[in-house]
């Protein structure tokens, strides 16, 4: 990706519909206490060069499965919900918006099955590895791989990941 489309200062439109990465860092975000009744057109972070978005988007590997895999996928249950994890008062990641469902209907959870005669949990998983392994690149631990399993579910966690290896 080029940083610089060579196409020079741009009216404000042209600049929102038609960016480069550099545009995205012309007008200096105000952290903190200030910013408030901003001049005319002064809209820092509203420039947005979306083939950058694309590419850091886990969706955009996702999409470019074979069809097969999106009904592991869709409809997915959900991603940012402030509640507390089923039959608990701790917090679910879901409450910290760091967590996505995918989809329902191949998907296994430890507390929807009934222990063995060793008072375990048997594990059960459909969600093929294509999709893991894309989540996982970008940063995401796969609920699939708890003893208590919930394999529709990934978590935002590139601590984890990054210290895993
Ligand atoms: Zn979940």
């Amino acid at each position: 990706m080029r940083i610089d489309d060579g196409k020079g200062a741009k009216a404000f439109d042209a600049m929102l519909d038609d960016p480069d990465i550099k545009d995205m860092f012309l007008m200096k975000y105000p952290v903190g206490e200030q910013g408030l009744a901003p001049d005319v057109n002064f809209d820092p972070g509203r420039v947005r060069y979306a083939p950058l978005f694309k590419k850091i988007y886990v969706s955009n590997e996702l999409d470019k499965l074979p069809q097969r895999f999106l009904a592991y996928l869709r409809p997915t249950q959900g991603t940012y919900n402030c509640r507390p994890i089923a039959g608990t008062k701790r917090q679910s990641a879901h409450a910290f918006g760091i967590a996505i469902d995918i989809a329902r209907v191949h998907s296994h959870y430890w507390a929807w099955s009934k222990p063995d005669a060793n008072g375990r949990f048997p594990y059960k998983n459909e969600i093929p590895w294509e999709i893991v392994d894309i989540f996982e690149k970008h940063g995401f631990i796969w609920g699939g791989k708890w003893y208590h399993y919930d394999t529709m579910h990934f978590e935002y966690r590139p601590e984890i990941i990054i210290s895993a290896k």
